[in-house]
């Protein structure tokens, strides 16, 4: 969620053991599939035991072995599209996906020449990120079924994605406001962004030691500070896996020569952020905000990888910094970046699944459409489907080399999160009074000694249409209330959609949904015009993430299988998103930086940049350096351009080339 998460130390690092891991293919070996009668999923794994009794502390994650399941696929669901449109033709890279990571890896491929197509299973962009609308009484509703928070959209920032827009000439209006309400047992309070000092009023007011919790708060940013400081030395945009990152991420040197002490901090960066917080942090209030400020990345502090809060204890607290509701619903990321995409002569296909990535002589070629129709690649194919779902599309029909079977084992047993509950209201607000409430975002939490994982104990809810009138009729609100990712599939996967024990179980899960909204507006189910629940069947269909999943859940601290050489050393905590198989790349929020729209959005910029040579990428950020004062470090500069010669015949690496007379 919120911002990037990022740091110059992960930069490195990533770079490094991306690039390390540049791979070709091992000898073929016969691929033997485990027999599905192996599967018993209750009896290997406590997805389902480990929710029932969530002590505050449990790290909770999902998991399951996908290699005895290669086909584990749900119908789609009326109002997703079949998935069978598409056609035939020849492009430079074909994009599987078009969340945030994948229209981010388009649209900038695009804009460095190459032919590109996007392929989207679902009749709508945007992946997570898109919004479905209902008719009622003449009137049209719009919801969101996945993020609401957003910094830094408003104006040019250091989130990524407002960087893509601001990098593809695109704009995107939004409103903006300035704090998350808090419902917790202790009440109603507020979290407010864009000022420092209003922060510390609120630990005054709420910690039991009011200038204990300040003090030990300014502590925790001090001992962060030059992690923090380093976001803008260089940025995520700058970032690329091969030898190029040196010319790219030149501009930093003068931080680095003058912050050394980065480096010390290397393995601080991706380890658990509780490890240091512990240290410095006793106040029961700040913990408990540090860990809500962690969850929507998935984990508590416990489990979060550190960058994940550079960016916030670095620029929420900035004057003027402020939360952004886009204007016509989340769809307005997606529909920008297609923009972006089109702009440039790429292309977007929706409901157009793609049952096989075809994998010829080693090389990702093309794929093939679930209409069976053949699209080819001749440069890369780049999968923005979760680690699960694309391993789906590997050797349904081919065998695969040993080190490729190694992989797709790997990814599909890699820990993750569990589904997700959600509640769509829309509401008639005739004399509603919502004065005691600021803001559209809202976190509420049951119980702070449970885990905030279980999605019986913490949900938000976002009421866009205080400051968006065109996403329902005047008069009505429109309320999206969803639990944290931590919903167990296991017991929905047993039931039939439909069937009275479905319905009674789904009633029954979303009673905390409810709840949460009570909260804000006691008498919300007497003016529910009408609602809906999303089960998480009903959001893996939606989604298009497998057993609906929030995403990967690799707890940092240590790292990643397949995260490339150095996680022997360093605790990379993301598998890489360069493949076994030459010319398949991986985009989204199981790559790094991870979970959140800007982060996937970066995730597909950083792809981008790999698949093409180190010049174009330099002009890119010189380009993008000029649009703003604020963009200006971005450009790497005269060092950039002093190493571009010794880096450039590496970039891109050598499974990514492709000869002129090659280009589509
Ligand atoms: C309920 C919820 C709340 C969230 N809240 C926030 C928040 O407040 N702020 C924030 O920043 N982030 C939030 N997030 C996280 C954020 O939305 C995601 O991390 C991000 O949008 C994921 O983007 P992605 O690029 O990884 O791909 P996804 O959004 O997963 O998109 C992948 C796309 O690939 C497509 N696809 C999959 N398989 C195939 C196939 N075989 N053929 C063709 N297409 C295929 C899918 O249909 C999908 O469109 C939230 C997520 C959820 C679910």
């Amino acid at each position: 969620m919120l911002g990037s998460k990022y740091s110059l130390a992960c930069a490195l690092i990533t770079l490094m053991s991306g690039a390390s891991s540049v791979s070709a293919f091992a000898p073929a070996k016969s691929f033997v599939r485990q027999s599905l009668s192996t599967l018993n999923a209750e009896a290997i794994n406590d997805n389902v035991s480990q929710t029932e009794d969530t002590k505050r502390g449990k790290v909770m994650t999902f998991s399951y072995d996908m290699s005895m399941e290669p086909k584990y696929e749900k119908p789609t669901y009326p109002g997703t599209g079949n998935g069978l449109s598409g056609d035939e033709g020849e492009y430079d890279v074909i994009v599987i996906g078009s969340g945030m990571g994948g229209l981010s890896c388009g649209a900038i491929s695009a804009k460095y020449g190459d032919k590109v197509l996007v392929l989207e299973s679902h009749i709508k962009c945007g992946g997570s990120a898109h919004t479905f609308s209902r008719m009622h009484n003449g009137g049209k509703y719009s919801f969101e079924v996945g993020p609401s928070i957003f910094e830094g959209l408003d104006r040019p920032s250091l989130n990524p994605l407002r960087m893509i827009f601001d990098l593809l000439d695109e704009q995107m209006p939004v409103e903006t406001y300035t704090g998350l309400g808090y419902w917790t047992p202790e009440g109603y309070w507020r979290f407010p962004i864009g000022s420092k000092q209003t922060f510390e009023d609120l630990l005054m007011e709420r910690a039991d030691d009011g200038p204990k919790a300040v003090a030990e708060w300014n502590a925790l940013r001090n001992r962060l500070k030059t992690l923090g400081g380093s976001t803008t030395a260089v940025s995520l945009l700058n970032l690329r896996q091969d030898p190029g990152f040196l010319a790219t991420t030149a501009g930093s040197l003068p931080f680095v020569l003058t912050h050394p002490d980065v480096f010390l901090d290397l393995n601080l960066t991706f380890d658990s952020l509780h490890k240091t917080v512990d240290q410095i942090v006793t106040d029961p209030f700040l913990l408990n905000f540090i860990d809500t400020m962690c969850i929507f990345c998935g984990f508590p502090a416990k489990g979060a990888m550190t960058a994940h809060m550079l960016y916030i204890l670095e620029r929420f607290f900035e004057e003027g910094a402020c939360y952004s509701v886009p204007v016509g619903g989340t769809c307005a990321l997606g529909d920008t970046l297609v923009r972006g995409l089109e702009k440039f002569g790429g292309k977007i296909q929706l409901n157009a699944h793609v049952d096989e990535i075809i994998v010829e002589d080693g090389r990702a070629t093309g794929v093939r459409l679930k209409n069976g129709k053949i699209v080819k690649a001749n440069k890369a194919v780049v999968s923005n489907a979760t680690p699960f779902d694309t391993i789906k599309m590997l050797g349904t029909e081919q065998e695969l080399p040993s080190e490729v079977q190694t992989w797709k084992d790997e990814l599909g047993k890699l820990p993750r999160h569990g589904a997700i509950m959600h509640l769509f209201i829309a509401i008639d607000a005739k004399d509603l009074d919502l004065s005691h409430i600021e803001d559209p975002a809202h976190l509420v939490i049951q119980d702070w000694d449970r885990s905030m994982q279980d999605s019986q104990n913490l949900c938000s809810f976002f009421i866009p249409s205080i400051l968006d009138k065109s996403l329902c009729p005047e008069g009505k609100h429109v309320i999206h209330v969803y639990s944290s990712g931590g919903e167990p599939y296991e017991p929905w996967e047993k039931l039939k959609p439909g069937s009275e024990e479905y319905e009674a179980y789904k009633e029954d899960r979303a009673q905390i949904l409810w709840q949460a909204v009570e909260r804000c507006i006691p008498d919300v189910r007497e003016r529910v015009e009408f609602s809906i629940i999303g089960s998480p069947l009903a959001h893996e269909a939606f989604l298009r993430r497998d057993r609906g999943t929030y995403g990967m859940a690799w707890a940092a601290g240590k790292g990643a299988p397949q995260s490339g050489l150095l996680s022997s050393v360093i605790p990379f905590p993301f598998p890489n998103l360069k493949t076994p198989v030459d010319g398949l790349l991986r985009c989204g929020d199981s790559c790094f930086p991870g979970i959140g729209t800007p982060s996937a959005a970066a995730s597909g910029a950083i792809c981008a940049n790999t698949m093409n040579p180190v010049g174009k990428h330099l002009d890119m950020l010189e380009e993008a350096s000029k649009r703003d004062p604020m963009y200006k470090f971005l450009n790497p500069g005269f060092l950039g351009r002093v190493y571009q010669p010794l880096v450039e015949g590496m970039t891109p690496s050598t499974e990514l080339k492709v000869e002129e007379s090659q280009q589509a």
